[in-house]
C-alpha cells in the first residue's frame, strides 16, 4: 500500500477475547480451582504475598502488597513537581515556556502515537526513521519500557476491569489512576497476560534496543536535555530546569496518561458499546491530546484514530495524518463507518450518542 493511504479492509469490528483460562487459588481471583503447582515460582511466590499480606495491608483493606520503594518515589517526584511550580515556574523565562510545551508535547506523542497506537496496538506502520523519533519521545515520557508499557496494555484490552487488567478501574479511581503502580501485580495479570502474544516486539529492533539501553536513555532524554539544553543555549536557570522543565513536566505527562486509565473507564459515554465500562471523556482527550475516546477505542481497538470522529479534538491523529502526508506513516487502518453504525446501533448506549455527537461537532 502506498505511503498516506488509510486501509478500511481488514480491521475486526470488535476483538474475540476468549484466551484459555488459567486456575489460579479462589483467594486470589475469582477464577476459581487451582493447581499452583503448575504456576512459575516467581507467580507462585506472589500468590503467597497476596495470601499473608502484611499488617499495614490487612488492616487497612488492601488487596495487594504495597511496593514502599515505588510509594517513596511518587511522593518525592510530585513534591518536587509542586516546589517547582510554587518557586520556579514564575521564574521561567519565555523560551523556557515554549520549549516545554514542544517537549510535552513531544513526550505524550511518544505515549499516544508511539507505544500506544504503533506499538501496542500496531494501528499503523512507520519507516524506520519515525520509529526512532517515536522511540525517543517515549523515553522522555519514562514510562516503562515500550516492551512492559505495551504488555500491560494488551492485558489490559484483553481482560479488561478484571483482576487480571494491571490497572483494574473496578478497583477504584486511585489504584486505576496509579495505586496500580505502587503495589504487586495482582497474580492474575501474569497467569493470564502469558496468553497474550508479545513476539512482535521482541522482535522489534527499535524496542529491543530501547529496552537494552532503557535507564541511559531515561537519563538523557527525560531529565539532561531539558535541563542543560535551555541552560546552554538561552541561559536558563539550572534550577527553572531541573523543577520546571524536568520534573514538573514529567509529572504532568504522567497525569495524563494515567487519566486514561482512571477517568475514561469511570466517567463519560458510551456510544458504541453500553456494555463496557471505557468511556468517551472529552477532558481526558483534551489532556491526553486524543486518548479520550475510550469506548470507541475500547471497541475498535485497530483503529490508529482512536476516535470516528478524525483530527476532531485529537492532535495525535493530526500529527501522524501530517506525518502520512510527509511518507513517514502509512498503512493507518481505521473502521468503516458502515462498521461503526452497525455495532453502535447493536451495543451503543444510545442517550450518549446524541451527546458525543454534540460535543464532537462543536
Ligand atoms: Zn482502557
Ligand atoms: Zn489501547
Amino acid at each position: 500500500m502506498a505511503p498516506g493511504s488509510i486501509s478500511k479492509a481488514p480491521v475486526p469490528e470488535t476483538e474475540s477475547f476468549d484466551a484459555p483460562a488459567v486456575k489460579v487459588p479462589s483467594s486470589t481471583s475469582s477464577d476459581a480451582d487451582a493447581d499452583v503447582s503448575t504456576l512459575s515460582p516467581r507467580v507462585q511466590a506472589l500468590i503467597h504475598q497476596f495470601e499473608h499480606l502484611p499488617w499495614f495491608e490487612r488492616t487497612f483493606g488492601f488487596k495487594s502488597p504495597i511496593v514502599w520503594f515505588n510509594v517513596y518515589i511518587a511522593v518525592v517526584e510530585h513534591l518536587l513537581a509542586v516546589y517547582g511550580v510554587i518557586v520556579y515556574a514564575p521564574k521561567a523565562t519565555w523560551p523556557s515556556w515554549i520549549f516545554y510545551l514542544v517537549y510535552y508535547l513531544f513526550s505524550e506523542l511518544g505515549v499516544t502515537a508511539g507505544v500506544h497506537r504503533y506499538w501496542s496496538h500496531k494501528s499503523y506502520k512507520a519507516t524506520l526513521p519515525f520509529q526512532i523519533i517515536l522511540m525517543c519521545f517515549n523515553c522522555i515520557s519514562m514510562q516503562n519500557t515500550i516492551i512492559e508499557w505495551s504488555r500491560d496494555h494488551r492485558v489490559h484490552h484483553k481482560y479488561t476491569e478484571t483482576d487480571a487488567d494491571p490497572h483494574n478501574a473496578l478497583r477504584g479511581f486511585f489504584f486505576a489512576h496509579m495505586g496500580w503502580l505502587m503495589m504487586k501485580k495482582h497474580p492474575q495479570v501474569f497467569i493470564k497476560g502469558k496468553n497474550v502474544d508479545m513476539s512482535d516486539l521482541r522482535n522489534d529492533p527499535v524496542a529491543s534496543f530501547q529496552e537494552r539501553y532503557y535507564l541511559r536513555l531515561c537519563l538523557v532524554f527525560t531529565m539532561l536535555v531539558p535541563i542543560l539544553l535551555p541552560y546552554l543555549c538561552w541561559g536558563e536557570d539550572l534550577m527553572v530546569g531541573f523543577f520546571v522543565l524536568f520534573a514538573f513536566r514529567y509529572v504532568a505527562t504522567l497525569h495524563s496518561t494515567w487519566l486514561v486509565n482512571s477517568a475514561a473507564h469511570l466517567w463519560g459515554g458510551k456510544p458504541y458499546d453500553g456494555h463496557i465500562n471505557p468511556s468517551d471523556n472529552m477532558f481526558v482527550c483534551v489532556a491526553s491530546i486524543g486518548e479520550g475516546w475510550h469506548n470507541y477505542h475500547h471497541t475498535f481497538p485497530y483503529d490508529y484514530a482512536t476516535s470516528e470522529w478524525g483530527p476532531s479534538i485529537n492532535m495525535t491523529t493530526i500529527i501522524l495524518d501530517l506525518m502520512a502526508t510527509l511518507g513517514l506513516v502509512y498503512e493507518r487502518k481505521q473502521v468503516s463507518q458502515e462498521a461503526i453504525n452497525r455495532v453502535r446501533r447493536r451495543l451503543g448506549d444510545i442517550s450518549s450518542v446524541a451527546t458525543t455527537n454534540m460535543l464532537a461537532t462543536n
